[in-house]
């Protein structure tokens, strides 16, 4: 089987909130979302999805991932899509760094190997474990009481984890974490997640004035450095994200006890290939995960769905169902929550049928 030609799409993903807002005031009102289409000599096509946080998130941006899309797929074209792991070296040759740019065309080649085999993703990547895998849902920064109503809504919808981005002001931050924590029964997770916007002072600051509750704190600081240290000095429990982008910033940071679970983006660490590596690391050291991306329609839902379904469920803290906070479908068949929940697809491949009516004319076709 040969890669005949590579497509691109851009699509708009407008929020049912009208917005999203985290840390240090960052916003995005729609995301800007790449498809990627792979072709064969044999009529199977593949598809993936990759859809940074915005520009301000991580290294990394929505026209970047189509250039480096562009630069890459003439170096694909002939080549078995199948071969994963040659694939992604000769990605690593070409292009060097860029992981979110890699990601798209990777899981569309294991999209091709699983309808090839005629067997789901997540059989691939191990096999299920359970019916479904357990969601969170991420709650935009807004004044406290907001916040508070909006996590009440959301848990009447099922779910029972939720991410309350904080990283603003501090006595703030704190207020909203307080007001949260109050309207949750005791069996329910809540995470605060800082993304990178509080100084070590603010951090200690929040950590110390919440360390009565049950609360996870998330990437409190920029650097690895600062997170470290807040590390050192509070007994609440601990996520890196942002930090963690690649198998050696695990590895090290497992070494240093950094965190008690990691959040795992597949763009972030360049595809399926790539965040399976990590997540099976994961599962060895009993490192527990947050297995999502930054963003994306109902290709990287399904994406996510299958890594994640196939991860022991002791180890998956959580999951994330991107689809549901997006007013625009891209795809057919991806996974759709039921009671703060979703399964991974059982059709072969990722089980997603693209909307070429919807995805419109490619903004490129190599090959
Ligand atoms: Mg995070």
């Amino acid at each position: 089987m040969k890669i005949t030609r590579i497509e691109a799409f851009q699509v708009d993903l407008p929020l049912h909130e009208g917005n999203y807002s985290w840390s240090e005031g960052k916003s995005v009102d729609v995301f800007d979302s790449t498809v990627v289409i792979v072709h064969t000599d044999q009529g199977v096509t593949g598809c993936g999805e990759v859809c940074p946080l915005g520009p301000v998130y991580l290294p990394a941006y929505a026209r970047g991932a189509r250039s480096g899309i562009e630069e890459l797929a003439p170096h694909l074209i002939g080549r078995d899509p199948r071969d994963l792991l040659v694939l992604n070296q000769l990605m690593d040759r070409q292009l060097k760094g860029h992981p979110y740019v890699k990601s798209a065309i990777d899981v569309a080649c294991w999209d091709i190997l699983g309808k090839s085999c005629g067997v789901p993703v997540a059989t691939l990547l191990g096999g299920t474990y359970g019916d479904d895998v357990v969601l969170y849902r991420a709650i935009s920064q807004r004044p406290a009481a907001e916040m508070a109503e909006n996590v009440a809504s959301y848990r009447e919808q099922g779910y029972r984890r939720f991410q309350l981005k904080v990283g603003g002001n501090a006595d703030e931050d704190i207020a909203r974490i307080r007001a949260v924590r109050e309207i949750l029964q005791p069996t329910d997770k809540l995470i605060a997640d800082a993304n990178t916007g509080w100084l070590p002072h603010e951090a200690m600051r929040v950590c110390n004035a919440v360390r009565d509750l049950d609360v996870y704190i998330e990437q409190p600081c920029a650097s690895y450095r600062e997170c470290l240290s807040i590390r050192e000095r509070t007994p609440l429990p601990f996520i890196l994200d942002e930090n963690i982008d690649s198998l050696d910033m695990l590895l090290r940071a497992a070494g240093d006890r950094a965190m008690d679970c990691v959040n795992l983006k597949i763009s972030k660490l360049g595809g399926l290939t790539r965040a399976r590596q990590a997540r099976d690391l994961c599962i060895s050291l009993g490192i527990a995960m947050t297995i999502e991306d930054t963003w994306g329609g109902d290709i990287v839902t399904a994406a996510i769905a299958h890594l994640a379904h196939s991860t022991p469920t002791e180890l998956l803290f959580t999951s994330t169902d991107f689809n549901s906070y997006v007013t625009r479908s891209i795809a057919d068949g991806a996974p759709q929550r039921v009671n703060g929940r979703m399964a991974s697809s059982a059709s072969p491949g990722l089980g997603v049928e693209p909307l070429t009516d919807v995805l419109g004319k490619p903004v490129y076709s190599v090959g």
